[in-house]
């Protein structure tokens, strides 16, 4: 029965079929990581059922040429398709569920834009129509007795018809198209050299071997050692090495090998920012070769991110995603990793409790948070780029379950310095501390220049201090949290005292305490306290909410839940010494009415410099137009 693709199918294959991508020899490479996913998933299942025939040594993946016929053949003994798998399998393309994908499909115009495409999503099967007119695929499933034959001769549609097929797995013909203007276009994929160099480029890592029919001499019969003479003979030889590459040693890789394999495995377009390749020997023995992504995927953070590296135990993929590798701060870390030490025939559930697991899992994280330490010492730049992307991400594990992972976290996280602007961790603020410093200054703000021009932050820079400018919503709740750091207590400049021998409060003279008690009344309960500071530079006032909790920690609870009964102490802060001071003092005699206008005033600019709103903006601009 004829059937026609889906729309979005129909899209990319006609831009498969008259596609000029000139990487169209990946479609080697995808059809033989099907043909090993195949042999994978079959392998998997053999772990626990019985397959009829099933010898795991006899799977291979095996590669033939019709040359008469244009016919290039890849075969597998894995797993196989029915009828449904078929239609659901090939009749879409796998990625088309992504929304992503289909809105880049949508408007994808040139060729240019194809690139893209499949350099992001992958096309998996579908590249085949690159360079064939014409596929076939046989295919019969193991636990199936008939066989299936779909094909397609690209963009309109594709026919599946039932048919006798000997033998478990599946078998691809491609029939190859005609060379056009370009000599040997298409042609080189029939020859045994040009395909096998394809092989070994892409395919190499792959775990079951690749037998391919290979010409060899052989001397014929009849003829004597004096006069020999030679025929070919076509024989199945093994072409890869069949060594995984994260087995291999870091020494016989090249870093564009690693490169290349994340990008094929992971479905990025992307280099990575780091590879680890770790092998241990000892209480529990693995291999693993782990990226830090540069890009933070499409799904990371939704719910259907899935976190973990690949399982491999005994030479099988036993799992997918395995979250039990993983802690949870480490999500973005993609990978494999491969032991000998599971047992492969407890459920998935159990071996997510497995004792060997959970002592790699502690393995891993090591590595991993080594690693990070290294780049962070001696790749400063590309950590940046790394926390960049996952830093938020980071924090918000270091806060989580009340800090359980603190210790292991606090040390990786970077917080924007007053210092050149510049990220620094709480180490290297800490090594940085004048000597009669008491504690960490931070100050919260939307932007680094909000920071920078705060009045307190500064007054503090002129006198050689170093101030935290947590730009990122979770800075202040991710220190608060942490209460200190090495003892070291977090304090915000514009809120409490700095224990520098600083002058706040206190030694208000009998004049200047009749305007702080002045200010009050006119207040009233809209502030807690009024008292002079010496920390405002060349500011007048200043509001700060004291020791307790800051004015950023009660806007965001009130934000999840109007009726916190949360209160930040709201303390308005006066420069003794400025104008405005002066011009209030001889207003509150004189001219009353006026003084109560500076007052409000005054307040109002307070708490604008702490980021508060003002409190109704009408009113307020009538108020300072009235005094012209
Ligand atoms: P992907 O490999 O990313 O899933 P593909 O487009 O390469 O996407 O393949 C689509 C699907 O077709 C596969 O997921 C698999 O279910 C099926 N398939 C392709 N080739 C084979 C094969 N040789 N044996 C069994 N199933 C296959
Ligand atoms: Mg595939």
């Amino acid at each position: 029965m004829y059937k026609q693709y889906k729309a979005e199918t129909q899209r990319l294959m006609g831009m498969m079929v008259n596609s000029i991508y000139t990487h169209k020899e990946i479609f080697m490479r995808e059809i033989i990581s099907n043909a090993s996913d195949a042999l994978d998933k079959l392998c998997y299942i053999a772990l626990t059922e019985q397959i009829e025939g099933y010898d795991r040594s006899k799977l291979e993946i095996r590669v033939s040429f019709d040359k008469p016929n244009r016919l290039l053949t890849v075969e597998d003994n894995g797993i196989g398709m029915n009828e449904d798998d078929l239609e659901n399998d090939l009749g879409v393309i796998a990625r088309s569920g992504s929304l992503d994908f289909n809105v880049k499909l949508q408007q994808a115009g040139t060729d240019d834009d194809l690139s893209g495409l499949i350099g992001q999503f992958g096309v998996g099967f579908y590249s085949v129509f690159m360079v064939a007119d014409k596929v076939t695929v046989r295919t019969r499933r193991y636990d199936c007795s008939q066989g299936y034959e779909w094909s397609s001769g690209g963009a309109e549609g594709y026919e599946i018809r039932p048919c006798e097929v000997p033998v478990r797995g599946t078998t691809v013909i491609l029939h190859i198209r005609e060379d056009g203007d370009e000599k040997d276009e298409y042609s080189q994929y029939l020859r045994e050299y040009p395909v096998y160099k394809l092989i070994r480029k892409y395919s190499d890592y792959v775990r079951w071997p690749i037998r391919m029919r290979l010409p060899h001499p052989e001397l014929k019969p009849g003829c004597g050692p004096a006069a020999p003479e030679y025929t070919e003979v076509f024989d199945y030889e093994t072409v890869n090495s069949m060594c995984p590459i994260w087995k291999k040693k870091r020494s016989e890789v090249s870093d564009g090998e690693y490169e290349e394999f994340y990008k094929e495995h992971f479905d990025d377009k992307a280099d990575t920012l780091k590879v680890m390749k770790v092998s241990v020997d000892g209480n529990v023995s693995y291999e693993a070769l782990l990226f830090i992504p540069s890009e933070v995927s499409a799904d990371y953070g939704s719910e259907g991110y899935k976190r973990g590296p690949e399982l491999y135990s005994g030479g099988v993929k036993i799992m997918e995603h395995c979250e039990a590798l993983l802690p949870d701060y480490y999500s973005f870390v993609r990978g494999v990793v491969e032991t000998g030490d599971v047992s492969l025939n407890v459920s998935r559930e159990l071996l997510q409790q497995d004792r060997q697991l959970r002592m790699i899992s502690q393995s891993v994280e090591k590595k991993i948070r080594g690693s990070l330490e290294q780049m962070l010492s001696d790749e400063r730049d590309v950590y940046e780029r790394f926390f960049a992307r996952f830093g938020r991400h980071l924090k918000a594990c270091a806060m989580e379950d009340f800090g359980k992972n603190r210790d292991k976290l606090q040390d990786l996280l970077l917080f924007v310095s007053s210092k050149e602007n510049k990220p620094v961790t709480l180490k290297e603020y800490v090594a940085g501390m004048k000597p009669d410093q008491k504690y960490i200054f931070y100050t919260v703000a939307s932007t680094v220049e909000e920071a920078a021009s705060l009045p307190q932050t500064g007054v503090l820079k002129e006198r050689g201090y170093e101030i935290l400018y947590f730009v990122d919503k979770v800075d202040e709740l991710v220190t608060q949290m942490f209460g200190n750091y090495h003892d070291i207590q977090f304090k915000s400049v514009v809120n409490g005292e700095l224990g520098l021998d600083e002058v706040v409060g206190a030694q208000a003279g009998g004049e200047d305490q009749k305007v702080l008690d002045y200010i009050r009344t006119v207040l009233g309960g809209r502030i807690d306290e009024v008292r002079l500071s010496s920390r405002l530079g060349s500011h007048p006032v200043i509001l700060t909410s004291g020791d307790g909790i800051t004015f950023e920690m009660e806007q965001y609870f009130k934000s999840l839940r109007p009726d916190m009964p949360v209160h930040a102490k709201k303390i308005l802060e006066l420069n003794g010494t400025h104008a405005a001071f002066a011009k209030l003092k001889d207003a509150i005699g004189a001219e009353p009415e006026r003084a109560e206008k500076y007052v409000e005033i005054l307040y109002q600019q307070g708490r604008m410099m702490a980021g508060l709103k003002t409190e109704d903006p009408v009113a307020y601009t009538e108020l300072i137009c009235s005094l012209w």
